[in-house]
């Protein structure tokens, strides 16, 4: 059985504010936004971190990142810009094993990151 708690939220098992969605992609709004926008993007094929990805999934991230335009143009943040973020692994600080891509913007940002 799988227990992902991103694959429960595409199934609707877990309510999630949904914000688009597609035939491969999903995204909805992180439930601990760091900026007034936060929205997370996902594959809706359970892959545990960026580690897995393989030439069989080079369509599917592209389809993440048109995804990312298209959200961020509906949202009115693609003028201003924004940030997208993807955590791999202990020191990346990754807490939910299902790849998500933080789709942050909304306010400026600094850099290097935390
Ligand atoms: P990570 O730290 O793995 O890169 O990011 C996980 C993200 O998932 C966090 O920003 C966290 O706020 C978000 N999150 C955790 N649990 C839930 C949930 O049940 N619903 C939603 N919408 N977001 C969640
Ligand atoms: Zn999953």
């Amino acid at each position: 059985m799988n227990d992902c708690l991103f694959c429960k939220i595409i199934a609707g098992e877990i309510p999630s504010q949904k914000v688009y969605e597609t035939k491969d992609v999903f995204a909805f709004e992180d439930t601990n936004p760091v900026a007034p926008t936060h929205i997370l993007i996902i594959p809706k094929q359970h892959l545990e971190t960026m580690l897995e990805l393989s030439e069989e999934h080079r369509e599917l991230i592209g389809s993440i990142h048109i995804a990312a335009n298209h959200i961020a143009r509906i949202r009115g943040i693609a003028e201003n810009g924004y940030r997208i973020v993807t955590n791999c692994g202990r020191d990346a600080n990754q807490t939910v094993f299902h790849i998500h891509f933080h789709l942050i913007g909304g306010r400026p940002m600094e850099w290097p990151p935390g």
